[in-house]
């Protein structure tokens, strides 16, 4: 299948998988947002709350033991193995420490001489020292009213936040599958939801004059919109039908009532331009081209009226096999060419085809008519029949002025005549070819043209055999 980036399914597929990237990485990027500022939030209040605890429990351990014990005691209290707590004096003199400032873990890379160089003051935040993050909450140490000094409680959440990436990593990976699983399943169903409308206009570019009538969309199980489409569709192709028969039927009825009185008008004409002696010559000149005319007018009348029948499907074919040489042969004879204009060039004699005899013999007269029509008189036409395959081939060639490239796709449909010939004086009515060609394909077979301007023309009618 050929990519194509202004489709509606590559659309849908890309604006849904957008979302979903939308929707799940956002989700993804928020969370770790808010448990990055949870985790951060709730070692600053247990910061906050050790330094303000401290005062209390030191006043309360003073009334038992000496300042500085109560200050110790206190101090490896409340410090765990990732927090640590000293105070210092005004005057900056170290009062008292938590033993585990002075654990290997601490003291590593000369960690706990860069704390203790920390400055006084009021702070709580979060701080990087070497690979390390810590939460360092400054504060006055205030007991029973004296100021003692700063109170330095700093924690160490290194540890929670390598958990933390770790679970923020995982998340981004089950994001990352869970989002090209999603597009894969959106891409199956927006292909699946679509398909109605590509089979629809897969119909569509099928339908012919020919299978007008018979052509119907049914989509039971479609969307609502693209079934509602398919409906309006048959309704759209209902009335084309209708109007294409009555066009058709108009043709038929025009062709057929004006047929009969000029065939009429055409032998009264033909009668007193033979039976009258009395006629001046202008006025047998006026009558020999009212014949003309309306001779002219009937055979087209006859051949808009053979199109109509074979486009409504009531020309009836009899269908049976037929000795091809005899038929070129008896059609040479009959035509009332000069016996070296037209020639049979027969590779197959006694070869036989599957086609209705009249038609066929109406085609070879077009054909034979065309060619000798469109060349010089005293070039040759040849018919040549030979086999390819399962196929009867009759070739008509002539050695003509040939057809140009640009109109050799036209040339088979109605009144289409190439531009030199569109005066009357060859006589045709452009309908010809048209009429081969519908006859050639009620018969199953098939016809096609190669043509050189200037070198000649050869049509190719195959028949089955
Ligand atoms: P027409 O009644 O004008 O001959 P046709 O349908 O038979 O109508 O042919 C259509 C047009 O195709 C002709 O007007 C002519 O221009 C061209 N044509 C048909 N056969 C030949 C041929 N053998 N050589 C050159 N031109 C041809």
């Amino acid at each position: 299948m050929k990519f194509d980036p202004s489709c509606i399914q590559f659309r849908l597929t890309a604006g849904m998988v957008l979302a979903s990237i939308l929707g799940f990485g956002g989700m993804t990027a928020w969370s770790n947002f808010r448990m990055q500022h949870i985790l951060i939030k709730g070692h600053k209040d247990n910061a906050v709350e050790i330094a303000e605890r401290f005062g209390q429990d030191v006043a309360w351990m003073d009334k038992t033991m000496p300042s500085t014990k109560a200050l110790e005691k206190v101090i490896n209290y409340r410090s765990t193995a990732d927090t640590v707590i000293w105070i210092r004096s005004p005057d900056g003199t170290l009062i008292a420490q938590s033993d585990t400032l002075e654990m290997g873990s601490w003291k590593q890379d000369g960690l706990a001489e860069e704390l203790l160089e920390l400055s006084p003051g009021h702070k709580l935040e979060s701080i990087q020292i070497q690979d390390r993050t810590l939460i360092v909450c400054i504060s006055p140490l205030d007991v029973n009213g004296n100021l003692l000094g700063d109170l330095f409680v700093i924690d160490d959440i290194t540890q929670n936040q390598a958990s933390f990436a770790a679970v923020t990593r995982d998340l981004t990976i089950g994001s990352i599958f869970v989002i090209g699983l999603s597009a894969l399943v959106i891409a199956i169903y927006v292909r699946q939801s679509i398909k109605p409308v590509c089979k629809m206009n897969e119909l569509a570019a099928n339908v012919t004059p020919e299978n007008l009538a018979d052509t119907h969309l049914e989509f039971d199980r479609a969307p609502t919109e693209v079934r509602d489409l398919a409906k309006a569709f048959n309704m759209m192709l209902g009335r084309l039908s209708g109007a294409w028969e009555q066009q058709r039927r108009f043709v038929s009825d025009v062709s057929h009532e004006l047929r009969t009185p000029l065939t009429l008008v055409h032998g009264y004409l033909q009668s007193t331009l033979r039976r009258c002696n009395t006629l001046t010559e202008p006025q047998r000149e006026g009558l020999e081209i009212a014949a003309s005319e309306a001779d002219r007018t009937i055979r087209l009348l006859q051949d808009l009226l053979d199109l109509a029948r074979a486009d409504g499907g009531h020309m009836r074919f009899h269908i049976e096999r037929v000795p091809l040489k005899e038929i070129i042969l008896e059609i040479i004879e009959m035509s009332s060419y000069s016996s070296d204009r037209v020639k049979a060039d027969i590779q197959m004699p006694g070869f036989e085809a599957r086609a209705d005899c009249n038609r066929l013999k109406q085609v070879l007269i077009n054909l034979i008519d065309n060619a000798v029509k469109y060349s010089d008189a005293d070039t040759v036409v040849t018919v040549r029949l030979k086999q390819e395959g399962e196929w009867a081939v009759i070739q008509i060639c002539d050695r003509g002025r040939g057809i140009p490239t640009t109109d050799l796709t036209q040339i088979f449909e109605p009144f289409y005549r190439v531009d030199e010939d569109r005066c009357r004086t060859t006589g045709g009515t452009g309908l010809g070819l048209s009429i081969v060609k519908t006859l050639v394909e009620g018969m199953r077979g098939k016809i096609k043209v190669q043509s050189k301007p200037g070198e000649g023309s050869i049509f190719t009618v195959s028949l089955p055999t």
